[in-house]
């Protein structure tokens, strides 16, 4: 980095907010998509001025600026692919308001989702989107995803739950959108339109989130299944009928043999399982709690089991949330996707996804969201077999094949980074992928935000 520049970052930021170091550098140059490339500066902002200043440097050098949470998101979202800056907020990390009469809580960009969900409990509130990533992902982060979780299904994912913004856009302005209101009807919805933009348009500073209220019980239930065929069309059923799940996690029979392995006995052998949850008042579960375990039963249910206690429920949960590291040890490099198709498509989502598996020789393991119809599809090959090699990218590209003729689309809650913006021009229509593009330069005219990511070249 040249000295005037470094000079310039040192008279915005105090001394130990910078950094050139390379070994420091290297700690910001990869994610959780395992991708990799050194920034010439790390800075650590405290404060919006600072950060107005830092884009008003960038853009004036032209140096491209990444904003960086905890770097898990899983695209390459967060890769500094044009090296520049990267501008991490985990010192940004105050909850400044929790005002349950309004029901918002304002907080930092660099506030850990667990940690909000931890302030936001004495008062009987959460904040819905709850990835499996939660103790280690910011809110900024999660707003810039647009991330979900097992929730999502009932209380919708991030673009649900928030109510306003402060940012600053590639041109180095500050902006406020939205209010803190639960209504709002003052022209183009800019809140929602920063939420999932992945750091390409604006640096937030600030976000405003609207909080819902704990219920008050909640009864969960595995049910098993003869095959995976079986379990899909099970998830049709349950979202069919009226009572809406608060969880509804699918895993195939691998993704349960890898639970058993987490978990031991107390993950049944099955060719497929849902998790399903249901809350609300505790006089009304025992009829929700009807309803659900009657459309979860027909062809192919081996069993219906409510958890006895909370031991039960939290190692259902941690063998659910440990899958996606697990994978990692069965294939190193696989690709994980997060498609999503309409609720009532899933059953035949996992019967094609069945034959494009045995098509190309390349295993497939698939769990997740289900009753949003979001699936996890994790694409495990080898890079050392050369077949499974070549193989792999026609196999991506039939799952996406597939996945567009339900009318589905590439990301439900991980977004498109660097991993999948090749898929866009596939994935939306040329009109609409024009107006991104004359929106992202309105935003930020000289390309220094996050670029190469998201849209395609
Ligand atoms: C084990 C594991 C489980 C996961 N489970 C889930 C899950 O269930 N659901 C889910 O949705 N995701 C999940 N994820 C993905 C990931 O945790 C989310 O995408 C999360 O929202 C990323 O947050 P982060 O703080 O790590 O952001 P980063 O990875 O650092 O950044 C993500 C994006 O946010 C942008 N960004 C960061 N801060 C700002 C800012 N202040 N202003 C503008 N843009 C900004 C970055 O530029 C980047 O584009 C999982 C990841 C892991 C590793």
């Amino acid at each position: 980095m040249a000295a005037a520049m470094l000079d310039s970052l040192q008279a915005i930021f105090a001394a130990d907010a910078v950094s050139v170091e390379a070994a420091e550098c290297a700690v910001y140059a990869y994610d959780n998509s395992r991708r990799e490339a050194i920034p010439d500066a790390v800075v650590f902002p405290t404060t919006h001025e600072q950060v107005v200043a830092l884009v008003a440097l960038c853009r004036g050098q032209g140096i491209a600026l990444t904003a960086r949470g905890r770097g898990t998101n899983t695209t390459g979202a967060s890769v500094p692919v044009s090296g520049g800056i990267v501008a991490s907020f985990e010192r940004m990390q105050r909850i400044l308001a929790i005002d349950v009469a309004n029901r918002l809580a304002v907080v930092e960009p660099g506030v850990l989702n667990a940690d909000l969900q931890i302030a936001l409990k004495p008062h009987g509130f959460f904040w819905a989107p709850d990835p499996t990533s939660a103790p280690f992902c910011s809110i900024a982060g999660n707003i810039a995803c647009n991330a979900g979780g097992p929730r999502a299904v009932k209380y919708g994912a991030t673009r649900d739950n928030v109510l306003a913004l402060r940012a600053v856009n590639g041109r180095g302005e500050e902006f406020r959108c939205g209010k803190p209101t639960s209504k709002g009807a003052t022209g183009y919805d800019l809140t929602r339109l920063l939420i999932g933009s992945e750091g390409t348009l604006a640096i937030i500073t600030e976000a405003t989130l609207k909080l819902t209220p704990l219920a008050s019980d909640k009864r969960t239930l595995r049910a098993t299944y003869v095959d995976m065929a079986a379990a899909a069309a099970a998830v049709a059923r349950i979202m069919a009928q009226p009572v809406t799940p608060c969880a509804l996690e699918y895993m195939d029979d691998e993704a349960l043999r890898l639970a058993r392995n987490h978990a031991g006995e107390s993950i049944p052998v099955a060719g497929a399982m849902l998790i399903i949850e249901v809350d609300g008042e505790t006089d009304a579960l025992p009829s929700a709690v009807a309803a659900i375990s009657q459309a979860a039963s027909g062809p192919g249910l081996i069993e219906l089991h409510a958890a006895n206690d909370a031991g039960e429920v939290a190692r259902l949960w941690a063998a659910r949330k440990a899958l996606s590291p697990a994978l990692r040890t069965l294939a190193p490099n696989k690709i994980n996707e997060d498609v999503v198709v309409p609720v009532s498509c899933v059953p035949d989502l996992i019967a094609g996804l069945k034959r494009i598996s045995a098509k190309h020789g390349i295993p497939i393991v698939t769990f997740g969201h289900a009753g949003n119809g979001n699936i996890h599809v994790n694409l495990l090959y080898r890079p050392e077999d050369p077949q499974q090699a070549r193989n792999a990218p026609a196999c991506l590209s039939d799952v996406f094949d597939l996945v567009f003729t339900m009318d589905g689309t590439l990301s439900g809650e991980h977004g498109i980074g660097l991993a999948k913006r090749e898929f866009m021009p596939r994935a939306i229509d040329p009109v609409s992928l024009e107006l991104m593009r004359r929106i992202k330069t309105q935003f930020d005219p000289e390309g220094i935000l996050n670029p190469g990511k998201l849209l395609p070249d």
